[in-house]
Order: structure tokens, then sequence, then C-alpha cells
């Protein structure tokens, strides 16, 4: 049958696949995730912060230009001697009014500072949280590289036995193996029946799809549903 090939490689295969699934799914690579996704969700956070940290500093700058401004215009009236005592309350009141608007400005600056020190006590613990994880992903690596290596030495056999194999596969029956073991369509061939007209992974019914394809031993099609390979065995 044209299949045969490939099917014996799936044969094989799928034994080493599962293997690979589980470890994907070990606790030291679950681990791993744990950690990356910690170090990248402290990055996030620095550069927020590094965001926030931007923009306050711009307010106090404005804030800076505003205050010199007051005073600029406080200098100007204090300059010219009231004459009368309607001219000395305007100045009072004037004055007040300045006098006012900086404490205003002071209490923002004091607020701007206040969270610039909490930003900064944030940032440390950021920082050393994402060094913590960082160095924990390093050790587990170094596990899981160990895993790893004992699951080839393990699999060597069959490893070598899938490489003769798939020089004896038609390269685009291969490639579609290929894609779809990397979706994790597994097994990617499926036996087809005639009499249920069904995927026997996905269970749709697909004879009106592939009825017509189906006709001799090693005939294959694509479930439409599930886009692994039916054949008629
Ligand atoms: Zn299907």
């Amino acid at each position: 049958m044209k299949l045969d090939r490939i099917l014996k490689y799936q044969n094989i295969d799928v034994g080493v696949f599962k293997e690979e699934k589980n470890l994907a799914s070990s606790e030291t690579a679950k681990s791993i995730k744990k950690h990356d996704d910690i170090v990248s969700q402290m990055r996030e956070a620095v550069s927020r912060s590094d965001l926030e940290a931007g923009t306050l500093f711009a307010r106090m700058h404005e804030i800076d230009a505003q205050i010199e401004n007051i005073c600029l215009h406080e200098r100007n009236i204090m300059s010219v001697e009231p004459g009368t005592l309607e001219q000395l309350e305007t100045l009072d009141k004037d004055l007040n009014s300045y006098n006012e608007q900086l404490q205003a400005l002071e209490r923002d600056v004091r607020r701007m500072l206040e969270r610039l020190q909490e930003m900064q006590s944030e940032f440390a613990k950021h920082v050393s949280s994402a060094n913590r994880s960082q160095e924990e992903s390093r050790k587990l690596n170094i596990e899981y590289k160990k895993m790893k290596e004992a699951h080839f030495a393990k699999f060597q056999k069959e490893y070598t036995v899938l490489k003769t194999l798939s020089a004896e596969i038609d390269p685009q029956l291969l490639a579609a193996y290929k894609v779809r073991r990397a979706a994790k369509k597994m097994p990617v061939f499926v036996p087809y029946s005639a009499d249920s007209g069904c995927c026997p992974a996905c269970g749709m019914q697909i004879v009106a799809e592939v009825g017509d394809k189906l006709k001799a031993q090693g005939d294959f099609a694509k479930c439409p549903n599930c886009e692994r390979i039916v054949y008629l065995p």
C-alpha cells in the first residue's frame, strides 16, 4: 500500500510523541513556564513604572515653570508701592492668591515625590522577584536539559529508525504529517471505514466530503473537521 511507509513511521512516532508530550507537561517544564512568566510580568511592571516616572518628572518640570512664573508676578506687584488703602488691599489679595497657588503646587510636588518613593520600593521588589525567578528558571532549565537528553537516549533507536524511514517517504506526505504532529493532532493518519462514514478521530460525519476520494486501499483525504488524514486501510 502507498501509505505503508508513513504508517510504519507513525506507529513508531506515536510512542515517541507520547513521551515528548509527557516531558513538555512535566512539573519541571511547568515550573520553568511559571518562572519565565513571572520574569516577563516583572519586566512589564518595570517598564510601566518607567513610563509613570517619566510622566511625573515631566509634570514636576511644568510645576517648576509655574512656580517661577508666580514668583515673577509676585516680584512685579511688590515692586510698586501701594499709594492708597485700596491698592494695598488689592496687593494683599493678590499676594494671598499667589501664596495659595504656590501651596497647592507644593502639595502636588509632595504627592509626586511620595509616589516616586513608593515606586522606588516597588521597583526594588520587582527586580528582586525577577532575579529570583530568573535564577530558578536557569536551574530548572539545566534539569530539563538533562531530562531531554535522557529522553533522546531512551528513544535513540526509534529516532534513528524514524530518520531512515523519513528518507523513504514522499516529502509532501511527510511534511503534511509533521504539520499535524506539531499541532498535536496525533495520530495523523486514521483508518476510515465507509460503513460509518465518520472520521475515527473527531467523530465527524465526512462521507459527503471524502467518500468519493476513498475508493481503493491506501487512498487518503483530509478530514474537513479535524484536518487529520483519513485513509482506506
Ligand atoms: Zn476528523
